[in-house]
């Protein structure tokens, strides 16, 4: 069957290839799924991976097959599943244990190990291809009301593992009550996290470079948040004027940001970091004047990566909720489809040229 693929190591190596079709007596005690793709989203990790910044192929490969964000349909299931029949929309998840106490009890996006598995971006291949099979515990039901938001998935994972391990963190207040988050950054992450704090009832300011109005801002709009426009506000500029943030998500993908993030929170407050940066850009900070409020104020900073089940469970039913909330607003961030795995230099095109392009994902089947 049909790949696309990279040579990790090899900047500019996306390609499209033919890999044997998986059957589902691979995955041990009768618990395979066999799904056919229907719809996989690409996002700025494929565009590292694919200028060698990031990801490494399974051992014993010289290629890795691309594409973490899946939507498809079940075509066959093991005699042992019980969780999803053929015919039902699913989503799967990326990491795959390791043999930390976290992998062990299916925390595996919290491993204790250096060596991460992740499919389609670090040891193990991913989905951007025609049909896969993997084992019960990482395929994900997607209810049939939901189907129309099929690649945001994975994304809403990261997003809502993002905000329920800030406020898993934020236990250390015993009374944390949070009013005020900013939101840096108006991709994917950025705006997925912007609907989660909302759902949450949080008052959620939303940056972005370019001055709106413009799709970002009006999906920062729809979900009843505001949209700043760095160009114009500056984060110190929105920080006096509305107060420091008791939360701040930076999913903005420059570590500088991140970093200058640290003085837009305010006391007793959480920063969550969510971006991956492959490059090897350095940044000045205030270190002192930053030390020293973040030691006066009690502030905490947090990395996130990845999700496990749960968080796809919480994060589609954080989509289902934001249909009834904000119909017809978070669909607006699948912008650009692209029809067939064999157009997949248009997909890279889009990833790497095209600003506008909020979300490129890739029509591989129809049902
Ligand atoms: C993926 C995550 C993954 C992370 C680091 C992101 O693009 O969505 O699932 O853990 O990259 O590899
Ligand atoms: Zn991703």
């Amino acid at each position: 069957m049909k790949a696309i693929a990279v040579r990790p190591g090899t900047p500019s190596s996306v390609h499209e290839r033919d890999i044997p079709a998986p059957s589902l007596d691979r995955i041990p005690d009768g618990k395979g799924i066999l799904v056919k793709v229907l719809k996989v989203g690409v996002d700025a990790t494929d565009r590292e991976i694919n200028d060698a910044l990031y990801g490494n192929a399974p051992p014993g490969d010289d290629y890795l097959v691309l594409g973490h964000e899946s939507f498809g349909i079940v075509e066959a299931v093991g005699p042992n599943v019980r969780s999803v029949k053929p015919g039902d929309y699913v989503t799967a998840t990326v990491r795959r244990p390791g043999g930390s106490i976290y992998d062990k009890i299916g925390t595996y996006d919290m491993t204790s190990e250096e060596t991460y598995y992740e499919r389609g971006i670090n040891l193990l291949h991913g989905y951007l291809t025609e049909r896969f099979v993997d084992h019960e515990d990482y395929i994900v039901r997607v209810p049939q009301g939901l189907k129309h938001l099929h690649v945001l998935m994975e994304p809403m994972s990261c997003a809502a593992k993002a905000i329920q391990q800030a406020y898993e963190a934020q236990r250390r207040m015993k009374v944390w009550s949070p009013k005020r988050a900013f939101v840096l950054g108006a991709g994917q992450i950025g705006l997925l996290s912007t609907l989660v704090l909302r759902l949450k009832g949080l008052e959620v300011y939303t940056l972005a470079r370019a001055k709106g109005p413009h799709l970002k801002s009006s999906i920062v709009e729809g979900l009843e948040a505001t949209y700043v426009a760095t160009s114009e506000t500056s984060l110190e500029q929105l920080a006096k004027k509305v107060g420091k943030a008791d939360l701040i998500i930076d999913a903005t993908g420059s570590s500088s940001i991140a970093f200058n993030a640290m003085e837009a929170l305010g006391h007793n407050g959480v920063l969550v970091w969510t971006s991956i940066t492959g490059g090897k850009h350095v940044t000045e900070i205030s270190s002192d004047k930053i030390n020293l409020e973040w030691v006066l104020g009690n502030k905490l900073l947090v990395g996130s990566v990845n999700a496990n089940r749960e968080h796809f469970e919480s994060g589609i039913k954080d989509l289902a909720m934001s249909e009834v909330m904000f119909p017809g607003v978070i669909g607006k961030i699948l912008t650009n489809p692209v029809e067939g795995l064999s157009n997949y230099k248009e997909m890279m095109r889009l990833l790497v040229e095209d600003n506008s392009a909020l979300k490129v994902y890739v029509n591989v089947a129809d049902e």
